[in-house]
């Protein structure tokens, strides 16, 4: 069972492949640090992590890996308003972790959900098929964000 906890047995790993991509130190260490947390994290946050742990890891270069992960269809990346592009791990291959989100305005809180989500499924597999036919677009995925105030600022 030991292999388990070895960094490099997760479905990212044949995604790497395909693309023809090297699973290098920094991208490890992100994604790992990604699939610990529920946050969405900056790519400052995301150093300030990473950099206790692995000093050789600067700021440009997690901003490099960051871009080429989301370029990979790894990481997610989000505006969520407050100016700073955020990131968090993709949903993998068979719908994992696949969420919406709720975005509060006034403290950019950001919360994940999963409620409800088989009633918008209907609703967004419909239009989804209605808009592909309508504009011959190929939909391969959707992000959806509600704004507005959270419990602790309404
Ligand atoms: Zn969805
Ligand atoms: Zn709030
Ligand atoms: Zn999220």
């Amino acid at each position: 069972m030991r292999h388990r906890h070895r960094s490099g047995h997760q479905w990212w790993d044949g995604r790497f492949r395909g693309c023809g991509y090297r699973i290098t130190v920094p991208r490890q260490v992100i994604l790992d640090a990604l699939s610990k947390t529920n946050e969405h994290l900056s790519a400052e946050d995301m150093y300030l992590k990473v950099h206790k742990i692995h000093p050789g890891i600067g700021l440009t270069t997690v901003y490099r890996t960051l871009e080429i992960l989301v370029g990979i269809g790894l990481l997610s990346k989000f505006d969520f308003g407050d100016g700073r592009a955020r990131y968090e791990l993709a949903e993998g291959p068979k719908g994992e972790r696949h969420h919406h989100h709720m975005v509060c305005t006034s403290c950019n809180r950001v919360i994940d959900y999963t409620d409800f989500i088989d009633e918008e499924k209907d609703l967004l597999n419909k239009a989804e098929k209605g808009l592909s036919k309508k504009h011959n677009f190929k939909i391969n995925g959707h992000s959806i964000q509600f704004y507005g105030l959270c419990s602790k600022c309404s």
